[in-house]
């Protein structure tokens, strides 16, 4: 038996055999080979040629948009393009290289030759080309990520490192649990799991290197633990450990129907955070009071090609009319960073400080005006707000809201029905926007802050990198400090103040942050239950003190010492940060 600690990312106990998969499986490897060989290599690459097809054709059938089904036949074609075959064909006889090698380079060059051309539409031709040299380079080594994609049986999934849309594309019925050698709790592919309710742990250190696929593997995600091939005992002890689990959500969920005040009365929003529009129904169910952040930009990976104005649209007025009367607040897309989306051409060596979000959006005006037209046309069906992520300063706010009036005005012309007093806001997640509070607030009706990335710049740390979590600091003074000063300024200039960072799902944190004066927290819906139980149980004059306490403290540690004392006297069950 191993056992690996890491971060409880995402709560519950699974139990199954693993599925191992490497991200360094998708890269191609050089192997020179000798004369004789060639052969050998040519029938590889047409062997994979004709699994590649019988893949892309498997996902064509099964595949729901018309746009989807027209990005899987460019693929199909690409595949059967005879310049591309030939091209490979002629690299492994003349370079003496293996298949997979060669599928790789030549691709390489072909789309670096497609990325100079000025025609746009070519340039975005070579994120296809890229995509099916994954697929050919997958069929070559005989496994990859796309095996993700179809799964017979139940499995637990221990990788070494996952994108969120690799997440998105897998088969979920089927993975009971996630182990990742590596992340931080507020990466995307944690926020995710989340949401997705798989029990994960990540940052196991190296887990996906020891266990072998078929190996039994309990995955605890609310303890942070991976058992691989457990003994006896340690089985019967998680088993003990999964009832108390269960028997404590049975408890939590008489919470669902209460409002969330504190003991004095004072009332504290409790929204949820989604990334899709299927996760509606749970959040109801669970007695949120609005959606606080609607990731839309998970809309923009569900599919190869981008979300037509009427496929949002429909998406949108769906999520607003079934949370009507209450708020749904969506946030324009917030792709780049690492939430990289196929053909947009977000490639870059720095992304988390690059082509993100707005910045993204008011240069590629195209999609961003068509989100705009979407979010307008549902704005009718009910509390539709819109929000806008990343904004740095008032002139980057001046160019999103200007944007909007204009879309506004055309939708007039156009005699499009929109809701006139449609609510906008900004979320505060850039420490520069946090300092110009007081500016921002006098041109938005709310703000939200984000401190997954306020966290992230703020300390100068990256959210998803496991090497430097340690620093990755909720209760640091600096972030506190601002966190204060942002709902002052909020409140000095009459408007609500929501925080939908992950410190909004994290019970330690939900009395400090209700002390902090924030009007609504927004969270993912595993926390909504637990959150809603303990601050029903303080007062508010008791958060207040909390919060002046440990905002007169010097350091994290002392902080995260303090509080996790505070909570611990109070309540049992309390296990993150
Ligand atoms: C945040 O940064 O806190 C936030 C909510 O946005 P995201 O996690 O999507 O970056
Ligand atoms: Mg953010």
């Amino acid at each position: 038996m191993r056992i690996f600690k890491g971060i409880a990312a995402s709560e519950g106990l699974a139990k199954g055999k693993a599925l191992v998969h490497h991200q360094a499986s998708m890269v191609a490897e050089k192997q020179h080979i000798l004369a004789d060989g060639i052969a050998g290599e040519l029938e590889k690459f047409r062997t994979a040629l004709s699994t590649a097809k019988r893949t892309l054709e498997e996902h064509n059938v099964r595949d729901i948009t018309k746009e989807s089904k027209e990005i899987l036949e460019t693929h199909l074609m690409m595949l059967q393009d005879p310049e591309y075959i030939q091209q490979i064909e002629a690299y492994i006889s003349t370079n003496l290289v293996c298949a997979q090698w060669a599928v790789d380079s030549v691709t390489t060059d072909m789309v670096a030759l497609l990325e100079k051309t000025e025609d746009a539409l070519l340039r975005e031709r070579a994120v296809d080309f890229r995509d099916v040299s994954l697929y050919l380079i997958d069929a070559i080594k005989g496994k990859g990520s796309h095996r993700m994609e179809n799964l017979d049986e139940d499995v637990i999934l221990v990788a070494d490192v996952l994108m969120p849309s690799e997440l998105f594309a897998m088969d979920k019925t089927h993975v009971l649990g996630i182990s990742l050698d590596g992340g931080g709790r507020a990466s995307h592919v944690a926020i995710l799991v989340r949401a997705f309710n798989i029990p994960t742990v990540l940052a196991t250190g190296g887990a996906s290197k020891t266990v072998k696929d078929g190996d039994e593997v309990i995955v605890d995600g609310t303890y942070g633990e991976v058992f691989v091939r457990p003994d006896l005992m340690v089985s019967q002890m998680l088993d003990e450990r999964f009832e108390l689990w269960q028997q404590y959500e049975v408890e939590l969920h008489q919470m669902a129907d209460l409002p969330s005040v504190t003991t004095d009365g004072h009332p504290v929003q409790l929204k949820a955070n989604i990334q899709t529009s299927s996760e509606v129904d749970g959040i109801k169910a669970l007695g949120a009071c609005g959606i606080g952040l609607f990731r839309s930009e998970f809309l923009f990976m569900e599919s190869l090609e981008h979300p037509s104005e009427q496929r949002q649209f429909e998406v949108y007025k769906q999520v607003v009319e079934s949370m009507a009367p209450n708020p749904v607040t969506i946030r324009t897309i917030d792709i780049g960073g690492d939430k990289v989306v196929s053909g947009l051409g977000i490639d870059e060596k720095n992304p988390i400080l690059g082509w993100r979000a707005v910045r993204f959006c008011l240069s590629r005006k195209d999609i961003f005006t068509i989100q705009l037209r979407a979010l307008l046309r549902a704005s009718v069906y009910g509390k539709l707000q819109i929000m806008f992520p990343m904004i740095s300063g008032v002139e980057e706010l001046n160019a999103v809201l200007h944007l909007l009036e204009h879309v506004k005005e055309e939708c007039r012309t156009e005699h499009i029905p929109f809701d006139p007093n449609v609510k906008v806001g900004t979320m505060i997640e850039v420490p520069s926007a946090a300092l110009c509070a007081d500016i921002l607030a006098k041109k938005v009706d709310f703000f939200s802050i984000g401190t997954n990335d306020l966290i992230q710049y703020t300390i100068a740390v990256d959210r998803g990198n496991e090497k430097i979590a340690y620093l990755y600091q909720p209760f640091h003074p600096g972030v506190l400090r601002s966190i204060k000063m942002i709902v002052e300024m909020a409140h000095q200039n009459n408007i609500p103040v929501s925080l939908c960072g992950e410190m909004a799902s994290d019970p330690l944190c939900s009395v400090l942050l209700a002390g902090l004066g924030m009007d609504e927290l927004s969270m993912g819906s595993q926390s909504l239950l637990q959150v809603r139980k303990i601050l029903r149980s303080v007062s508010f004059e008791e958060a207040k003190q909390l919060a002046d306490h440990v905002l007169g403290m010097d350091s994290y540690l002392t902080i995260t010492t303090y509080i996790r004392e505070w909570m611990h006297d109070r309540f049992d069950h309390i296990t993150t940060i």
